[in-house]
């Protein structure tokens, strides 16, 4: 049969019919989804061929024979239904038994020669093989005697029902295109796509194996190469509007801060400053830990766009950062002649000419005509900010917080906002990126990295507790609590019933509530409480009214309580190490020694993990380790995760990494428009239209 890529799944037959949902569940839905779905590895079963005579109780193994003999029995007692055959090969047989499958008896014939796997136990007659699969000798092998793929599953799916799905759609493998220009597989040696693809799923030897999953692995990581590289090209052919360095009024704005910025924080916002003045829109990423003061860099540049007559555009993540950026940057301006807004779907406030600290509402409409006629200077919002009546004058500078990547979508969105030109674009992050991400990744981002803590910091102590320390760490916390510090407890999940032994924020904070911190005032936090209620526990933490602070992870990115001395994680092993570190960072915010508590639930081997998290301050080395112990899902938490789907290549992979980025630039080098490549350039747009940013 001959199938299209385009065809439902179902027009494979019955047997597809039958595990439709499964495959549904793996987003599976057409012959394409099915050639697309790598299996995650493969078994040798012609390493596992063995003879007969050759074979032990309890092996795994492949035989080839002959079958002598086939009968269809009922077991006593149970009356089950029984297939059974006497297979043999030249070193001696064997018989072969499938309970309850009575149609074996018929499809298997006497005198002809199978493959049959299984695995081979000693029953009451000497060895057997139970519930084989066989295959004809003479026919293709799909699942015996071959290198075979195995799949991740779902449901009622086997192996041998998606194998054979996978199977009969190669036939479509023919209608797809090769988009790798020849002159890049010729310089790199890489298989044909169509090859690849076929030799993915059923390798002809190890060594096509290789060959192919290199080829998709290349393909992989020379499309985000390539994405990234056209957007950077692209970028500067547009026009954004040059910022004159406003020097005197940059002096000034440093010297009036209450503390001296670091060398890191000076050659960032130089870095920045150099950015704006030029006539092609910056786009630029402010790495740094939590706390290691990205705010006061991203000012700088805020401030030089205001002295510009331009307008500056602060996009948070959630309302409650979006809130509590709007507090400090109207402090950050207070006595300047700024004018700083907020503008959530919930919240609108004002701050005019920073003249007093008093921040007013405003109805949305009248905030909207200010920011049109340019009487706003600086706009703190959430998404809130992207629908296309919200207008500015002059927009100029927009900075992002805690989004790694801008969707193409919301650029587009804020690109529309100023007319003739395109806004500078500063994203800030407190996830320490790895440096081999950073090349494969984020090659269309220029990087400024905050590496230094603001002196007078002293790292929070970090100590993983064993189950046995658990009350001394308490006595230890209480002890905090007594001096008037605060404490937060973090815990992977929300619900009892999420999982099993894993402390979940309601059923600690009871706990807590009665055992430990009585005589105390305790606060909960959750994802999935109404945004008042969040924002009203935060703001009494804030405030000091809250002794103990119980959150899940909400709290990542986020509030700033220099009062907060301990954190406490519950269930530590379930965290990146990124993660925690960014959680540790929310301690030790002022200047007197801070502590961080792991909790672990379970075993040894997380305990490794997590004692060189004990024993490491730096952000991106944890990075580093994270992405070679648990890969790149964890670096980005599952906020980021639907970033980049890497289906078969690793982004740690230097050596492809660096191979698909000299292709990529060669390529754009010879034909920067692709003009000459058009498979190329449809495949690029198709998997570009994929990638869903936030
Ligand atoms: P983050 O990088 O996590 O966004 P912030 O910008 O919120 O950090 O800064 C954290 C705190 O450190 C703020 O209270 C800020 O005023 C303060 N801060 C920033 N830079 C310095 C510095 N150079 N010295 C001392 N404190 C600083
Ligand atoms: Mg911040």
């Amino acid at each position: 049969m001959q199938y299209i890529l385009t065809d439902p799944v179902t027009a494979l037959g019955p047997i597809a019919k039958k595990v439709q949902k499964p495959l549904k569940i793996l987003g599976i839905n057409t012959i394409r989804d099915l050639l697309f779905y790598y299996p995650w590895r493969h078994e040798d079963l012609l390493q596992q061929l063995r003879l007969i005579g050759d074979i032990k109780d309890g092996d795994k193994v492949s035989v080839r024979a002959k079958i002598e003999l086939v009968k269809n029995a009922r077991t006593r007692g149970r009356g089950l239904m029984i297939a059974e055959a006497r297979i043999v090969d030249r070193s001696g047989s064997l018989r072969a038994v499938w309970f309850n499958q009575p149609f074996i008896g018929k499809i298997l014939k006497p005198g002809e020669e199978y493959y049959f796997v299984g695995k081979v136990s000693g029953g009451r007659f000497g060895l057997e093989l139970s519930n084989p699969l066989f295959e004809r000798v003479k026919t293709e092998q799909v699942h015996t005697a071959r290198i075979v793929p195995m799949y991740a599953l779902s449901g009622s799916l086997t192996q041998k029902q998606l194998r054979f799905l996978i199977h009969r759609s190669l036939s479509a493998i023919k209608e797809l295109d090769d988009y790798l220009p020849e002159f890049i597989k010729r310089r790199y040696q890489l298989l044909p796509y169509q090859s690849a693809i076929r030799e993915i799923h059923f390798p002809t030897s190890q060594h096509l194996l290789s060959a192919a999953r290199r080829r998709l692995s290349f393909d992989e990581l020379f499309i985000i190469q390539l994405s990234n590289l056209k957007l950077r090209r692209e970028l500067r052919q547009e026009k954004a509007v040059p910022v004159v360095f406003d020097q005197v009024a940059t002096v000034k704005f440093i010297e009036q801060l209450p503390f001296t910025l670091t060398q890191g924080q000076k050659i960032a916002g130089w870095e920045i400053i150099k950015d704006l003045a030029k006539p092609y829109p910056m786009n630029r990423l402010l790495n740094g830990d939590v706390g290691s003061g990205k705010t006061v860099v991203a000012m700088i540049a805020a401030l030089n766009v205001i002295r510009h007559k331009g307008q500056v555009a602060v996009l948070a993540p959630t309302e409650i950062l979006a809130w509590q950026h709007f507090n400090t940057i109207s402090k950050v301006f207070h006595g300047t002649a700024v004018t700083t807004a907020l503008l959530t779907s919930k919240k609108m406030m004002i701050n005019r000419a920073s003249l007093s600290l008093e921040v007013k509402e405003i109805k949305r409409k009248e905030l909207l005509t200010l920011l049109k006629e340019g009487s706003i200077d600086l706009i703190v919002g959430t998404h809130a900010l992207l629908p296309a009546d919200v207008n500015f004058h002059r927009l100029i500078l927009v900075v992002v917080d805690e989004q790694h990547r801008f969707g193409v979508e919301q650029r587009r969105a804020l690109r529309e906002k100023s007319r003739h030109y395109h806004p500078h674009l500063l994203s800030m992050t407190a996830t320490p990126i790895p440096r081999t991400l950073t090349l494969s990744l984020y090659g269309d981002l220029d990087i400024s990295l905050l590496r230094e803590m603001p002196t007078g910091r002293l790292f929070p102590k970090t100590f993983v507790v064993k189950s046995a320390w658990r009350a001394r760490a308490y006595a230890r916390i209480i002890e905090e609590i007594k001096k008037g510090r605060q404490v937060y407890v973090i815990c992977p999940l929300i619900d009892p019933s999420d999982d099993l032994g894993v402390k979940s924020v309601k059923s600690e904070y009871d706990y807590l509530a009665k055992e430990i911190f009585s005589q105390f005032r305790l606060g909960l936090l959750h994802g999935k409480m109404p945004l008042k209620e969040k924002e009203a526990v935060m703001e009494a933490f804030r405030l000091g009214q809250l002794d103990v602070f119980i959150s899940t992870t909400v709290i990542e990115v986020g509030i700033d309580v220099p009062n907060a001395t301990v954190m406490m994680i519950e269930g530590a092993e379930r965290f990146g190490l990124a993660t925690l570190h960014q959680l540790r960072g929310r301690v030790g915010r002022g200047s007197d020694q801070a502590y961080c508590f792991l909790f672990p639930t379970s075993s040894e081997a997380d305990m490794a993990r997590l004692s060189i998290f004990e024993k490491s301050t730096d952000g991106f080395s944890l990075a580093e380790k994270d992405l070679e112990l648990r890969g790149q899902g964890d670096i980005f938490g599952t906020r980021q995760s639907g970033e980049v789907e890497l289906k078969i290549a690793s982004l740690t992979d230097i050596g492809l990494v660096t191979m698909a980025r000299t292709a990529a630039l060669m390529l754009l080098q010879k034909d920067q428009k692709m003009r000459s490549f058009p498979h190329l350039a449809k495949y690029l747009a198709t998997e570009q239209a994929k990638v869903h940013l936030e």
